[in-house]
């Protein structure tokens, strides 16, 4: 008999998931595990978490709705407490597997953890899939086999040679090991007080695969919201002005090849014009941002990023920094966007951009700080998407201009020209 772990990590969904097909077609029993580690979510000694309250709710919604789906299907989700290293050696030995099958991984921290599993158990077949991006790794033709700096290049490069590959079915039956009822940590153990929701928020994020599809199907068949998403996406305010794929996309309850397939559906009904293509191209930067993190694995985290000569200037305050955090710094619309993200975990794009430039450019702070913030902030924070955008800001990233620094006056101006946004955010 061949049985081998899956070990969820950000891939948390049945459907179009190639580790778990992979794994299924390939051994006779499977058993599928996630590992919550709890220092993921203490405070370290910068004062941040790497998992906040926003992201932990969501987390726990999502496995919830994998265990159910799971359970369904003759199998279950086993949740351990601690670090992968140290849990695979007893679970391999207790089961008797003979491969463990995960997502592949991106950033150190996370390569590391992999490193020290493969080193721990020599005779265990340790297989990662990638399963995030949107264009297959080995459909992707470059010239001269190297990715491009520039995203325009990388973009026309792929449009012209790749295609996107058909989806992985969501199985109907799981073989499995008996899986023990789950008994879920209470929001307590993950050093959470209870989740108050703000009213204003743009979106109820709700955490799990069936949410996840239910959302896609609303944002395309239910409001038709994807053909305005080019005119609308640099909104503030409301459901619909984006995707809010974002947080499902994350942790993997959604596949951006479920999105691309549904879009191309929509387009046969409803025709396709510059909006439908506008959210793959987004997608298409999701892609290309992981594949450059995967190039550089430790560079991001670095205060220069990819770049060698960056001459920085920075000034540590840590009021300006807790002011920044708390929407009191002297910009109004920076102090909007920053009281939308402690009060919901969400932020838009452009409040992103704008946000992350007055930390870089005019607080002068270490863009890091910036990032770490968000990472334990953010519902939809995503290691890749996170750390590129904010080096891309601060000028360390793969920007042909070096650096973004917004005018956030004129910003302020374009984007909420009658204060609605602030006001939502303001005044109480
Ligand atoms: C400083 C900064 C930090 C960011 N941190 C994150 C993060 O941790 N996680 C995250 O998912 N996105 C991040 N983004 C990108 C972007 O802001 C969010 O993906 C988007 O606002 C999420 O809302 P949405 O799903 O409604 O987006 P939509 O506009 O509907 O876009 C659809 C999808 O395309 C992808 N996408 C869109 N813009 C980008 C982008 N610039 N880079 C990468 N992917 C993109 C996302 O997966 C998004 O869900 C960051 C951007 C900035 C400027």
């Amino acid at each position: 008999m061949k049985r081998a772990i899956v070990w969820f990590t950000s891939d948390l969904r049945l459907h179009d998931n190639e580790t778990l097909s992979k794994a299924i077609e390939e051994n006779d029993e499977i058993l599928p595990v996630y590992i919550l580690d709890p220092s993921h979510f203490e405070t370290n000694t910068s004062g941040l978490r790497k998992i906040g309250k926003y992201r932990a709710q969501y987390l726990l919604e999502s496995l919830k709705d994998l265990d159910a789906s799971l359970r369904a299907r003759g199998s279950g989700l086993m949740i351990l407490y601690g670090k992968a290293e140290e849990l695979f050696k007893d679970l391999v030995l207790k089961y008797e597997a003979e491969r463990i099958y995960t997502k592949h991984e991106i950033a150190w921290d996370e390569i590391q953890t992999q490193k020290a599993i493969i080193k721990g158990l020599p005779h265990c077949e340790f297989l990662s899939v990638e399963s995030s991006l949107l264009f297959h790794k080995d459909d992707l033709r470059f010239v001269n086999n190297k990715l491009p700096n520039v995203f325009t290049e990388y973009r026309k490069q792929v449009e012209k040679h790749s295609k996107v590959r058909e989806l992985f079915a969501c199985p109907d039956k799981i073989n499995s090991p008996q899986i023990e009822e789950v008994k879920w940590p209470k929001q307590e153990e993950f050093g959470i007080s209870e989740l108050v929701k703000d009213p204003r928020a743009a979106y109820d994020f709700k955490g799990g695969e069936k949410e996840a599809l239910k959302r896609l199907n609303d944002y395309l068949f239910e409001t038709h919201s994807i053909s305005k998403y080019k005119e609308t996406r640099n909104g503030m305010i409301g459901e619909n002005y984006s995707s809010k794929f974002s947080a499902a996309l994350a942790l993997g309850c959604l596949s951006s090849k479920t999105i691309y397939h549904e879009i191309k559906r929509y387009e046969k009904q409803f025709g396709a014009n510059d909006s439908t293509y506008w959210l793959v191209f987004e997608l298409m930067w999701r892609d290309y941002f992981r594949l450059v993190m995967e190039k550089h694995p430790k560079d991001f985290f670095m205060k220069n990023g990819i770049q060698n000569k960056v001459k920085w200037k920075l000034k540590h305050s840590d009021l300006d920094f807790e002011n920044w955090k708390n929407g009191k710094t002297q910009n109004d619309f920076v102090n909007a966007n920053m009281l939308e993200l402690k009060h919901t975990g969400f932020m838009s794009n452009r409040g992103r951009q704008n946000v992350a430039s007055y930390l870089c450019h005019d607080l002068k702070i270490d863009w890091r700080l910036g990032a770490a913030y968000f990472e334990e902030m953010l519902i939809d924070y995503d290691v890749s998407s996170n750390w590129c955008n904010w080096a891309y800001i601060a000028g360390v990233g793969n920007d042909p201009r070096n650096g973004r620094a917004f005018n956030l006056e004129k910003q302020a101006t374009t984007y909420d020209a009658d204060f609605a946004y602030r006001r939502l955010w303001l005044i109480h």
